[in-house]
């Protein structure tokens, strides 16, 4: 679908996956103007298709394009364009019963050629889909995180809060690092003391006191994720606590160590949810639940596969069917 200024959304079209012919001067690949999403469509016991909260896609993609002075598409029509995608690859969709999907990538660029620094005057709002395999296909394994002090992800009054390519390019020398230390992950701190908890790469995460799971409050600096919110509801369906906080990482380290912080778990569309093992930073090294997936973590991380599968009743709502 394109954007012209003056005239706003038109000509939607589904066409054959190919190459897009984008001039030398187009105005994304300098100014990095591009915002994106992604979510999963899944196939259900009866064998039709849904996908999962596509209106929050579809309402955190408004909020990223004000962030980056774009247009904003009206919700209905992201959905729709979802919705038509879906339609046409059905055949791509996996069958029910694993927690194979597939992923679709909605995104926005400029579209206009020019060097001069502003927001431009033409974009492009596109959906791609891939199939995407389990996770896990081995059964869930923790990962080992890097709690990184030497790079931030995001500022205050930066664009931590949309989902913008500039916060992952931001993002990939400090994932090296991780590697570096043999971890999996980076966990983000806070940009100004180095020492509250953020987010993950590309999940957020989630620290369990017993029966109650804490997830770090929306600073602006991370991202809004899907997942968080859905766990901040499914936790109280199943009778757990459920709140937003501030996590240092002394105190992650303190209340691992005295036993009340029991399991800890990085959430997002990508894996559903992810335990967390071994924990590594300049204040030392220490393992979450001895290394394994704590229970909490796998009844969560089952309740609410079941639901986007189909497997369980959808209380919410969430559930969107592709007709
Ligand atoms: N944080 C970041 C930086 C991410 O890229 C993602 C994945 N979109 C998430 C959190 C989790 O968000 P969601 O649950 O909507 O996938």
């Amino acid at each position: 679908i394109k954007w012209t200024e003056g005239r706003g959304w038109h000509d939607g079209q589904l066409v054959p996956y190919g190459p897009l012919s984008v001039d030398p001067a187009n105005m994304t690949l300098h100014y990095a103007q591009e915002i994106f999403e992604g979510l999963k469509a899944y196939r259900r016991p009866d064998g039709s298709v849904s996908l999962f909260r596509p209106e929050a896609n579809a309402e955190r993609f408004q909020i990223s394009a004000r962030r980056l002075a774009m247009p904003e598409l009206p919700v209905e029509t992201f959905v729709a364009a979802c919705d038509a995608l879906v339609k046409q690859d059905q055949a791509w969709v996996p069958q029910h019963g694993g927690e194979e999907s597939l992923y679709l990538r909605p995104f926005m660029i400029a579209n206009e050629v020019g060097l001069g620094v502003r927001p431009a005057n033409e974009y492009l709002f596109l959906v791609i889909a891939s199939p995407a395999g389990a996770y896990f296909p081995g059964g869930v394994k923790p990962v080992s995180v890097w709690l990184s002090e030497n790079y931030v992800r995001a500022v205050p009054g930066g664009m931590g809060f949309a989902k913008t390519g500039g916060n992952y390019a931001a993002s990939l020398l400090a994932q090296a690092e991780a590697a570096a230390k043999g971890c999996d992950q980076v966990v983000w701190l806070d940009a100004l003391e180095h020492k509250w908890v953020e987010e993950m790469g590309g999940m957020n995460l989630y620290f369990v006191y017993g029966d109650k799971i804490v997830t770090p409050e929306l600073t602006g600096s991370l991202l809004a994720g899907i997942t968080r919110d859905s766990l901040l509801r499914v936790a109280r369906d199943l009778g757990y606590t459920s709140e937003e906080g501030r996590i240092s990482t002394e105190q992650w380290k303190r209340d691992t160590e005295n036993g009340t912080l029991t399991e800890v778990f990085a959430c997002g569309t990508a894996a559903v949810i992810t335990p967390v093992g071994t924990v590594k930073s300049t204040a030392g090294e220490w393992q979450q639940s001895g290394g394994e997936p704590g229970e909490v973590t796998l009844r969560l991380r089952k309740a609410l596969l079941d639901i986007q599968t189909g497997k369980a009743e959808d209380v919410h709502g969430w559930t969107h069917r592709i007709a």
